[in-house]
């Protein structure tokens, strides 16, 4: 049921003589289904923190589970691996292929973790964030929202456990970015488990739960 367990979790950045504490000791347990943002202002460690669960960094102190898995003293392939089979990420930028069409950028990623019938499921996931019609169309012939739409079922393809969203809709206008809202909605609501970060309060409530953080700790007020 517990997809996510994080305990006490402290990460410090050394940059020559100076020790930045990011995370100064984080509890956040998430369970099977849930849909949930983590709000905090600029600086205070939402990126570090997703990019922990996402397994592109180690912590300095404490433990990450993943599905039972304890990731925190995986070494750097061990981590890949992880991150290839139960996480999806998808950031501010959506980071798509310029010459690569729609299904191209999707069916790629799928190639790239060894999946059968990639084709298939590049369309089947972009059939989910509803851009069936717009698969033959290069990414400067998509609006912003689209484009992240396509990143969206690039990260979901390889049928992850947990999304990782690092402020998805910052790019976007209101309007494409409640698109966005919508389409995560609706993964969560076929069984997607969605960790997303923003600064936007708006969007954080509309989310199951809100964790906020302040200067490297969960903020319980
Ligand atoms: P947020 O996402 O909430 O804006 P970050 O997690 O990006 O916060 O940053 C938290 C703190 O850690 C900031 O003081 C930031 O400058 C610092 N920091 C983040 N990443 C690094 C890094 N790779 N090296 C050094 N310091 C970093
Ligand atoms: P945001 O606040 O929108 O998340 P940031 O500017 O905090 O964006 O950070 C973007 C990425 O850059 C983060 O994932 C973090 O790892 C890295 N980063 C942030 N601050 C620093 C820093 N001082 N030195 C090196 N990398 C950093």
């Amino acid at each position: 049921e517990t997809i996510l367990d994080i305990k006490n979790v402290k990460k410090h950045y050394k940059m020559g003589n100076v020790t930045v504490e990011a995370l100064k000791g984080v509890d956040v347990c998430l369970k099977d289904k849930e849909f949930v943002s983590v709000i905090g202002p600029s600086g205070c460690g939402k990126s570090t923190l997703l990019n922990l669960i996402g397994c592109l960094d180690s912590p300095t102190e404490g433990s990450i589970s993943i599905n039972g898995t304890d990731v925190s003293k995986m070494s750097e392939k061990q981590l890949t691996d992880i991150r290839c089979k139960n996480v999806g990420y998808i950031f501010q930028k959506f980071y798509l292929l310029p010459f690569l069409t729609a299904l191209e950028n999707v069916e790629l990623q799928a190639r790239l973790a060894g999946m059968k019938d990639s084709k298939k499921k590049a369309e089947e996931a972009l059939k989910l964030v509803g851009l069936g019609d717009r698969m033959n169309h290069l990414p400067k012939e998509l609006s912003g929202g689209q484009q992240q739409r396509v990143a969206i079922a690039r990260a979901i393809v390889k049928d992850p456990k947990l999304l990782l969203a690092d402020e998805p809709t910052g790019n976007l206008d209101t309007a494409m970015g409640a698109q966005i809202m919508d389409v995560l909605r609706s993964l969560n609501e076929k069984g997607l488990t969605i960790l997303m970060v923003t600064h936007n309060p708006e969007l954080a409530a509309m989310t199951d739960r809100v964790i906020k953080v302040r200067d490297g700790r969960i903020d319980l007020n």
